[in-house]
């Protein structure tokens, strides 16, 4: 596993709509081990082997992330921002944050007293950030309106094999696919294969649409996170116990059709590679509910690594969780061919 490629995505900066940073950094790195890399309109970075074969599978995994964006300036250099995405706005007060101007990265704290940490419902319309201006003037030279501000926290190596930072969601599904379509090009896939990078994922999951209408595969697999349940505070009765450490997250659900789940479980059995479950509802709330609803429909499922504290500064995961996802994935993208049947019967 390349941490040095991991740790470039964490650093790299890509509130929805602001993922040009993360996706350079995927595109110089798969430059050299992709037989095609392609950037489409909205920013979504595609690797791909085997381009020749018809029968495709696509891969992807979100490279954009939760955050503000500014949207107004105080009297006294404060800066207004509004939401991108589910954030927790609680998280905010008393954090260093950045934000990333046309000019490069201005740094700022989140004013934070005493009424605003007793307000539980406290509103995204109540972060203020301190730049360090002392007017509007001052501010306004600074920062444009719609600059993104993501926390300025750097990722960490915590005890054993486990990682703190920011953006694990969905930075390690990005790592995960791009490393699994490498790992499957050395192990000898014969089928095409595309990694995308989507854009969007947090706010509308356009970057999936436009990238899975215009790969067409066959079958589509969204790499992302998923909750952690073996921390205070959670509940395995939501959707299925979840550990750090326990490997790979399979989802099930009314649009994932079993026989794609069926050969990821044939793959991990060959591997010796434990799975862990989770059960969606509905949709599953990741690019695999729009890469399903391109074309005429794709069988698809979702594969996730284990998280604690999501849409938190400090996510937290095991890296053996990670690796494990890839060779997973490496794995099944080798033993499927062509002729390959995903109906439910006949
Ligand atoms: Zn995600």
């Amino acid at each position: 596993m390349n941490k040095e490629f991991l740790f470039e995505l964490l650093k790299a900066r890509g509130v929805s709509g602001d993922e040009t940073p993360v996706g350079k950094v995927v595109y110089e790195y798969m430059k050299q081990y992709a037989d095609q890399v392609d950037v489409d309109v909205v920013g979504n970075v595609t690797a791909t082997i085997n381009p020749g074969v018809p029968f495709k599978v696509m891969l992807a995994g979100h490279s954009d992330e939760i955050g503000l964006r500014v949207t107004h300036f105080e009297e006294g250099g404060f800066i207004r921002v509004s939401p991108v995405g589910g954030i927790y706005v609680i998280s905010y007060p008393g954090h260093k944050v950045r934000i990333d101007t046309a000019k490069g990265p201005v740094y700022g704290a989140v004013v934070i007293d005493r009424s605003i940490m007793s307000d539980a419902n406290m509103g995204a319309d109540k972060i203020q950030i301190d730049i360090g201006a002392s007017t509007e003037e001052e501010a306004r030279a600074a920062v444009s309106v719609g600059d993104p501000v993501t926390f300025d926290t750097d990722y960490r190596e915590l005890l054993g094999d486990r990682v703190t930072s920011r953006a694990f969601d969905d930075r390690i599904g990005v790592f995960v696919v791009m490393e699994a379509l490498k790992l499957a090009k050395e192990q000898g896939a014969v089928i095409g294969v595309s990694a995308t990078a989507t854009v969007g994922e947090e706010v509308n999951g356009c970057g999936a649409f436009f990238a899975a209408s215009n790969v067409k595969p066959a079958i589509a697999i969204a790499v992302d996170v998923t909750f952690a349940t073996d921390s205070p505070h959670t509940d395995p009765a939501r959707s299925g116990q979840v550990k750090l450490g326990g490997g790979p997250v399979l989802s099930k659900g009314p649009g994932i059709p079993k026989a794609v789940n069926e050969c990821i479980e044939a793959s991990a059995a060959a591997l010796d590679i434990k799975l862990q479950y989770e059960v969606s509802g509905g949709w599953t709330h990741t690019d695999g509910d729009t890469m399903t609803k391109t074309n005429a429909g794709v069988p698809f499922t979702v594969i996730s690594i284990p998280l604690r504290y999501m849409h938190s500064p400090a996510e937290v995961l095991s890296l053996s969780d990670v690796e494990k996802t890839i060779e997973l994935l490496a794995g099944f993208l080798c033993d499927l061919s062509s002729e390959m049947n995903f109906k439910p019967f006949g």
